[in-house]
């Protein structure tokens, strides 16, 4: 049981003693003084005993060597008895309680109340008693300093009537206490008690006053430093919020900076894309185009490398297009390896690829290269990869979520380019190309005739056409049909497009008419090729369903400048040349006369 709530239970039970109730002997004072006086209230009560053994010894030996008094052994005895409670009662409070201060309580009363009645009883059964009548005020001292004036009065009202009552009780049993001071005048007695009692009380008064002032001292003090808690208190408070006002504000301060941070990049990033749909609009080759994005990739990005690598046009192999390295030996280790399955599937894909701890013998492309991070970012448009842009650094954990956001923007609106440029450039084949021969068409012929001649005009090179004509095509026509004849004039273009060189080209020039264009080549190799043609198709068979049939051809050659020098008697003397080969039988070849 907690010490306050047997507090509460024994203050509950309303003892009174005479007109003297508990709560007035527990005092108002609940709390009980701490420090100083506390010390001197454990002195003046742990040595009463000993003032009392002093009391009983000089009493007796006053009886015995002085023989002023009879000594009387059963007064002795009782005296003893009343020491010997009085050390039972302090042996109790120190052993049972502890030295700790006693609690306001009943207790407290108790423990109180038994010290001044054994007092009263023992200075009332000695001779000399009355000289020690002061005794019975020191516990009552050792209250008004600890619990204020007002409380150690009703003990000192206790203490009167028991003084008055154990007087009496002692007087009935003179024959046994018979005493020197022993008097039958009782009213002069009690006239004397009454003015004890009553300076008692004026004493006690002027202890009290100390007792104010020194707990009002102790109050101030308590108020004060109350009072300097609560100071405190506010100014941590204060401090605490000044603080929290402190970090908000460094927060806000960071997210500002960080909004900065953002906003920078953004107008940066804006800049970078304008730039870039501004190079898409007015740069129109494809790789000029390409090589300006390369260069500025690597301006905003600030990377060891960029590269851009595109599949080749039919073929799903990628081939880097501009790159800024520039050590022949690393170019070619990216060059040659660019096509490395890490790489290559996840531009298939269509995925990025970030990787920040790169071990550049890990992949082909990277071995042989101080290459410690890469991004790998796929042109793509409408789910299909054109290629992509791989950037690459030589420190690791380059780049960022940021980075890649970038990239992949960049991309995109490159990727819209380069797919307006295959487009348009598939367009340009399909306007070049013959519809049933898949070789190029006239129109494309001349164009590139044009071209090759101002080229060879500057260079001074020669070159050779060779026009055909398929023999008797009519009649063949009239004899395998019309269909099958369109067989035999796509396989002939075929054969003829695959005998020649990379550089040299075949065209249908009209119905049943063929053209081809040999750069750097004289009369005489242009004859010879014309020849092997000639022979090749003659000794070709075409076959559909059951119709097996073979065709021949006759061949004119011009040869510029040698034979012709324009372009427009370039292609007459040839023709001159095929009509001189019809009339000379067919199925032969023949080359143009000077003009
Ligand atoms: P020659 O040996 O003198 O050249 O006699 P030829 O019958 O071939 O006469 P010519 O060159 O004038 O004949 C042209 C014929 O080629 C007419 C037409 O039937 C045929 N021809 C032209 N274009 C096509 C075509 O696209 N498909 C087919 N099947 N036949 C065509
Ligand atoms: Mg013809
Ligand atoms: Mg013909």
């Amino acid at each position: 049981m907690s010490g306050s709530v047997r507090e509460k239970k024994q203050t509950q039970k309303k003892l009174v003693f005479g007109r003297i109730s508990v709560d007035k002997l527990n005092g108002n004072d609940r709390s009980g003084l701490s420090g100083e006086l506390n010390k001197y209230e454990g002195v003046i009560i742990n040595f009463l005993w000993l003032i009392m053994l002093v009391l009983i010894i000089s009493d007796a030996l006053i009886c015995l060597l002085f023989g002023q008094a009879t000594f009387k052994g059963n007064v002795f005895l009782v005296q003893g008895i009343i020491l010997a409670f009085m050390v039972a009662s302090i042996l109790i409070r120190v052993l049972v309680i502890g030295k700790k201060q006693i609690k306001p309580g009943l207790s407290y009363i108790i423990i109180k109340l038994v010290d001044i009645l054994l007092l009263v009883i023992l200075v009332n059964i000695v001779n000399h008693g009355y000289m020690f009548y002061f005794a019975i005020l020191l516990p009552i001292i050792s209250i008004c300093i600890t619990r204020g004036f007002k409380t150690s009065v009703p003990y000192l009202g206790v203490a009167f009537v028991f003084h008055i009552a154990v007087y009496f009780i002692v007087h009935r049993f003179d024959n046994i206490f018979y005493l020197e001071y022993f008097t039958t005048q009782h009213a002069q007695y009690l006239f004397l008690i009454g003015i004890l009692y009553l300076i008692f009380l004026v004493f006690l008064r002027i202890i009290g006053t100390y007792y104010n002032q020194f707990s009002q001292n102790e109050k101030d003090n308590q108020n004060l430093v109350d009072q300097l808690g609560n100071k405190y208190a506010q100014l941590e408070e204060a401090r605490k919020e000044k603080q929290d006002q402190y970090d908000k504000l460094k927060e806000v301060n960071l997210q500002l900076e960080d909004s900065n941070k953002k906003l920078t990049s953004s107008i940066a990033e804006f800049f970078t894309l304008q730039q870039i749909s501004q190079a898409i609009s007015s740069i129109f080759d494809m790789n000029e185009l390409l090589q300006f994005v390369n260069d500025i990739i690597i301006g905003v990005m600030g990377v060891s490398t960029s590269n851009i690598a595109l599949y080749g046009s039919g073929s799903d192999r990628l081939k880097v297009q501009v790159s800024n390295i520039y050590n022949k030996k690393e170019r070619a280790i990216l060059t040659d390896n660019i096509n490395t399955p890490y790489l290559k599937d996840a531009v298939d894909k269509g995925t990025t690829i970030l990787n920040n701890t790169v071990n550049p013998d890990d992949f082909d492309f990277t071995r042989g290269r101080n290459i410690r991070s890469l991004l790998c970012v796929p042109f793509l448009v409408k789910g299909k990869s054109h290629g992509c842009v791989l950037i690459e650094h030589t420190i690791p954990e380059a780049f960022d979520e940021d980075n890649v956001r970038l990239l992949e923007i960049i991309t995109q609106q490159i990727s819209i380019a380069i797919d307006n440029a295959r487009l348009y450039e598939q367009l340009q084949e399909f306007a070049n190309t013959d519809g049933l021969t898949q070789i190029y068409n006239r129109v494309f012929f001349q164009n590139r005739l044009q071209h090759e001649l101002e080229q060879a005009q500057q260079l001074g090179y020669e070159v050779s056409v060779i026009l055909y004509d398929i023999d008797n095509f009519k009649r063949f026509n009239d004899t395998y049909g019309h269909l099958f004849g369109d067989i035999v004039l796509k396989t002939l273009a075929k054969l003829v497009k695959e005998s020649i060189r990379k550089d040299d080209i075949v065209a249908r020039f009209g119905g049943e008419e063929f053209i081809v264009l040999l750069p750097h080549t004289g009369k005489e190799l242009a004859y010879e090729k014309a020849e092997e043609l000639r022979k090749k198709i003659s000794e070709l068979t075409i076959r559909d369903q059951s119709i097996e049939a073979s065709v021949t051809v006759s061949m004119g050659v011009s040869t510029f400048p040698t034979l012709a020098q324009t372009e427009l008697t370039l292609i007459n003397s040839a023709d001159e040349a095929l009509y001189v080969a019809k009339k000379s039988g067919k199925n032969c070849v023949r080359t143009a006369n000077p003009a």
